[in-house]
């Protein structure tokens, strides 16, 4: 299994620094954040090393969210977001792949998200579409 010796999370799935464990498999392990924005704030994230998604073989990503669901309906949250940044402008600040489950108990407490939308049009999608299933 890949991991990385300069790792944070590499070392929280170690052991090799302490963790609030929530949940261990094979592949993935799901730890309280240290920072919450809300009671119940938790990270699930791949035993194998990778900074970002696109890093990750599909058998272990395939396993993720069945553990965020499980975390979701063991915290009873009602409202939560589920959100996987990827790189600094993305917001990632830990270089190891995390999904975080955040309960919204409230308009103040959890994620808040700015929601720049921008204006396209529809020859604009279609030109957009076709270029990106032309690469799948
Ligand atoms: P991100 O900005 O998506 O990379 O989020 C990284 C998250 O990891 C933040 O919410 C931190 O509070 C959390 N974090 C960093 N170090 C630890 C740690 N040792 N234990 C638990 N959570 C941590
Ligand atoms: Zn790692």
């Amino acid at each position: 299994m890949a991991s990385s010796a300069a790792c944070i999370f590499c070392k929280i799935v170690k052991g090799d620094i302490p963790s609030f464990k929530l949940f261990e498999s094979d592949k993935v392990f799901a730890f309280l954040d240290i920072n919450p924005l809300s009671k119940g704030h938790a990270l699930v994230i791949p035993k194998h090393h990778g900074a970002k998604l696109t890093d990750i073989p599909d058998d272990s990503l395939a396993e993720l969210l069945p553990v965020v669901k499980k975390l979701v309906l063991a915290t009873g949250a009602e409202d939560y977001n589920v959100l996987q940044n990827n790189g600094r402008i993305a917001h990632q600040e830990v270089d190891h792949v995390h999904f975080h489950m955040i309960p919204k108990p409230n308009e103040k407490e959890g994620l808040g998200i700015a929601w720049p939308q921008q204006k396209t049009d529809m020859d604009g999608l279609k030109a957009l579409l076709a270029d990106i299933k032309s690469k799948m």
